[in-house]
């Protein structure tokens, strides 16, 4: 195969437009999305028909409006292209009007109150900044999803309007340093962790398939203490899988680059080339969805669970974020010349100021009931955000915000915007692998979103509170006299007021976690504590102001992750009950009974039956207190379903039902060690993690 070849192919990218539209259809084309205008309808009759001529070619009979609902995954209705001409026969017809908008009943979406069921219809509208491609038989549209009566229902359009916002301010600031650019664009690499296990053993799991991860699970002999899984070689069966994988990715135009075996038995991990932040989001849901599929085809099964089994690393994203110019400058890179250290020290400082004076609303986009498991467990970061900027750069912050004179180098003082930086390491050693938000030579890396996330939402509040501090140097900027002087005054504050954010040591251990509230950091450490701060002030006047989301609009997207978060948790306390009556206790007793009927025949006999009988006291024991502990858990899940303040509901299924379902765990695990192998009615932690 070359790869060249089926790079794309079922894309409807640039040069296929470039090749199929009339020049002029392309040039107008072109224009609006550059401009971010409304299609001229007559363009998008020509855009529509040559679209469906490609895909009809390609053997697609279907087209959807692909978009991207609060439920975090995307959303397709298919609709065929046949229409009807008479005497029963059919053409394949697709029109501009159906390219651009489409009206689907929209009324079993998440709207957190914004859309009643009453008013159903939805609009979806194109996005002509990232490409139609086709998904199996079905030529898919990138949409937007909003309500009727305009209220935003999904996560691609805030996510466009916080580009656009970061475009705005980033362009006041270049313009200060007359650096050349028409537009800035985030730019973004999502590296995405997953689980690879044999489908058999999964279907035997109700907790795998109900919740995605385990809910049971005594440790096996074996984790990952070795380190010996990370970068290993990588399992025959897994190569295959893993094959097939980039070369459909690479037919969608992805950009998959890197694959590796990580920490965990059975996990691995794949990283794409960085691209513009709306379409590194759908590649993200894109690639999600297709590790799924592939799988499928190996007789595996795909977890992106954030932590799919205890005693083991969970699953993580990290988002690598940068802003580059349309001239090809990467924002984040120190320069050469000294106007180009200053521009970009300044950019470094807006970003300290964002993460601290946001970071808890940062630590929000980071919410989910799978992640709550991996913050602060050693494996990810602490439910703190901090940042990490190298010991080279933050000596450099240290000498400007002291006065005092850089030692690290040669240069004696660094007087802004008129010395040269010394060079900065973007040596990968330098990383602080512990560290929520690092800065890694050239661009920031945030480590704590789950594996599961979509990035929208982390990126549509990155490129905000990063925009709002760029407006504010703006306006300083613009605003003054002396531009040197104040430039120099905006660095050397900044720092002075944010450095407490500033944290290169281990994120991972106890000292940091005091020091951090020394700082005054803070410590949302569960998704029922840190959602509502998305709903203050600070917050709905941030995204109000700069139009990205309307007050409403948070306090549904609130409500919406609360809601989405305690029904997980019922989900899973529901999948534990089933499971500890259903297969667990059953299973146990039974065994139970074969002990007992030993201990009867070789008391007949004269036999020591003290082995049979320790163990048969300790099940039957542990088995009468896994059944109390279930009633307890369904005592808390009746109270739980009247709960109407959701707020107050969320909280309560993170204190009392997680705490039941952790408590009933231990029993069970405890009992799973004394069980005879044959007796367990689950495969174990040993067979899911390494028999594939
Ligand atoms: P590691 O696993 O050590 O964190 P990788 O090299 O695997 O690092 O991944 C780094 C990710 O960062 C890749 O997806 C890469 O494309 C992305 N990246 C590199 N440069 C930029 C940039 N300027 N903006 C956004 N992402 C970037
Ligand atoms: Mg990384």
């Amino acid at each position: 195969m070359k790869v060249p070849e089926i790079f794309g192919s079922l894309v409807f990218s640039d040069t296929v437009m470039r090749e199929r539209l009339p020049k002029e259809t392309y040039v107008a084309l072109k224009r609006t999305i550059e401009r971010n205008e409304t299609l001229d309808l007559s363009v998008a009759n020509i855009v529509a028909n040559a679209m469906k001529d490609w895909a009809i070619e390609k053997n697609a009979t279907h087209y959807t409006h692909w978009f991207q609902p609060m439920t975090g995954i995307t959303a397709e209705k298919h609709d065929s292209f046949i229409s009807p001409i008479g005497d029963g026969k059919i053409i394949m017809e697709f029109s501009g009007r159906e390219l651009i908008k489409g009206e689907p009943d929209a009324s079993s979406f998440p709207s957190g109150g914004l859309r009643s069921t009453f008013e159903a219809r939805g609009y979806t509208a194109w996005d002509p900044t990232s490409y139609a491609f086709i998904k199996d038989g079905t030529l898919c549209i990138p949409t937007v999803f909003c309500s009727y009566g305009g209220h935003i229902l999904d996560k691609k359009t805030p996510l466009l309007r916080s580009m656009q916002v970061i475009n705005t301010q980033a362009l006041r600031i270049l313009k200060i340093f007359r650096t050349k650019a028409k537009r800035v664009i985030p730019t973004v690499g999502a590296e995405q962790e997953y689980f690879l296990i044999d489908k058999d053993l999964y279907n035997k799991r109700k907790d795998l398939i109900y919740c995605g991860r385990t809910l049971f699970g005594a440790r096996p002999p074996k984790g990952q203490e070795l380190g010996d899984h990370y970068f290993g070689a990588i399992k025959t069966r897994v190569a295959a899988y893993m094959k097939e994988l980039d070369e459909t990715l690479w037919k969608y135009g992805i950009l998959a680059k890197t694959k590796h075996n990580e920490s965990a038995p059975a996990q691995h991990e794949l990283a794409p080339i960085f691209d513009n932040c709306n379409i590194a989001t759908d590649h993200n849901q894109l690639t999600m969805e297709i590790m799924k599929k592939v799988a499928e085809k190996h007789n595996l099964v795909c977890l992106l669970h954030e932590k799919p089994f205890a005693g083991v690393n969970g699953s993580g994203k990290h988002n690598n974020w940068s802003l580059a110019t349309d001239t090809g400058i990467n924002l984040l890179e120190p320069g050469i010349s000294p106007k180009d250290n200053a521009q970009f020290l300044l950019f470094i400082s807006a970003v300290i100021r964002a993460v601290d004076i946001y970071q808890d609303i940062l630590r929000v986009s980071a919410a989910s009931a799978g992640n709550d498991h991996r913050l602060g467990g050693t494996e990810a970061p602490p439910a703190i955000i901090s940042m990490f900027l190298g010991d080279e750069l933050t000596a450099i912050f240290e000498a400007l915000a002291s006065g005092n004179s850089y030692k690290g180098n040669s240069i004696a003082d660094m007087e802004i915007g008129v010395r040269c930086l010394p060079k900065l390491p973007k040596d990968n050693t330098d990383r602080n692998r512990t560290s929520p938000f690092a800065f890694t030579g050239n661009k920031f890396e945030f480590r704590m979103l789950g594996s599961n996330a979509s990035i929208a939402c982390t990126n549509t509040i990155l490129n905000t509170i990063i925009a709002e501090s760029l407006d504010y140097f703006a306006t300083e900027l613009e605003n003054c006299s002396d531009v040197n002087a104040t430039l120099s005054a905006l660095i050397k504050d900044t720092y002075i007021k944010h450095k407490r954010i500033v944290f290169n040591g281990n994120n991972y251990c106890n000292e940091w976690i005091e020091e951090a509230g020394r700082r005054g950091l803070s410590n949302l450490k569960s998704v029922a504590t840190a959602l509502p701060t998305y709903a203050s002030e600070k917050s709905v006047s941030l995204f109000n102001k700069y139009g990205v989301y309307s007050k409403e609009e948070v306090l549904a997207r609130m409500e919406i992750l609360q809601i989405n978060y305690a029904k997980t948790i019922n989900i899973e306390a529901h999948t534990a009950l089933e499971m500890v009556r259903k297969q667990i206790s059953p299973a146990v007793s039974l065994y139970c009974k074969e002990l007992a009927k030993c201990v009867y025949y070789k008391k007949e006999i004269g036999v020591n039956f003290d082995a049979e009988k320790k163990v048969l006291e300790r099940l039957s024991d542990n088995n009468v207190a896994l059944l109390a502990k279930s009633d307890e858990l369904e005592k808390l899940l009746n109270k739980a379903s009247h709960f109407t303040d959701v707020s107050k509901s969320a909280m309560f299924f993170s204190d009392e039902i997680c705490k039941t379902m952790n408590e009933m765990r231990a029993i069970a695990d405890n009992m799973e060690s004394y069980t005879a192998r044959n007796y367990w009615p689950l495969p174990t932690y040993g067979d899911l993690m390494f028999c594939i």
